[in-house]
């Protein structure tokens, strides 16, 4: 695996760091695999059904939940996907089967996430400085807090804005406007760093934040 970016960071002049989580402090890919591969088994056992109706049923379910939900935290909920992808096979809620789902799939991919060396390096950095750090993801905050335990963020990191809190998502300016809010701070003394091009990037220069980009190559 090769990470790209972190080296490329000047923190000169630089009071606070907008740092998104998924793909930047970790590998998401590789997580999201096995944990859907999990949840997927477990479903499939419970109700009896084969990975193909599975498969059809998950398309649908994650199909309309991004529709309905676009721009907002609760279009990546498990729980969601869960609920409705049952609904599609069996034509009605099943509670524990929609539970199960979210479990297993979080409880998974949890298991799997390692904060990457060259972010820790980075959060070391910052902390030595003190430089404050602000997380800034798009996602339901109950996970994302889970997360930065998992990931040990808890010593380096003072705030943390979730697309649920701000009810948009990146890069819709109020989620860094949030996040500068928390930190006191202005556009001129922040950086972003994050993996999306379009969502951290983009939404960062448009409010006069500098901004690097990470790349993971698996
Ligand atoms: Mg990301």
């Amino acid at each position: 695996m090769q990470v790209l970016g972190f080296e490329l960071i000047d923190l000169i002049g630089i009071k606070g760091v907008l740092l998104d989580i998924d793909n930047t402090l970790y590998p998401y890919q590789p997580s999201h695999q096995v944990a859907q591969a999990a949840a997927a088994t477990a479903l499939q056992e419970y109700l009896g059904v084969d990975s193909v109706a599975f498969e059809s049923a998950y398309k649908v379910a994650r199909t309309r939940v991004h529709h309905d939900l676009e721009g907002q935290a609760a279009s990546h909920s498990r729980l969601l996907y869960g609920q409705k992808l049952v609904e599609v096979l069996l034509g009605r809620t099943d509670f524990e089967a929609s539970l199960l789902f979210d479990r297993v799939y979080w409880d998974t991919f949890l298991k799997t996430i390692n904060l990457l060396p060259e972010a820790k390096v980075f959060l070391e950095q910052c902390r030595e400085t003190n430089i404050k750090v602000c997380l800034l993801t798009d996602l339901t905050a109950a996970i994302q807090h889970r997360k930065a335990i998992v990931l040990g963020l808890a010593d380096y990191v003072q705030y943390m804005v979730s697309s649920e809190e701000a009810g948009v998502e990146k890069p819709a300016a109020a989620m860094f406007t949030l996040g500068m809010e928390k930190m006191d701070l202005s556009p001129a003394d922040c950086i972003m760093v994050g993996d999306s091009l379009e969502k951290d990037i983009k939404g960062a220069e448009a409010l006069g934040i500098r901004a690097y980009q990470i790349s993971i190559l698996v």
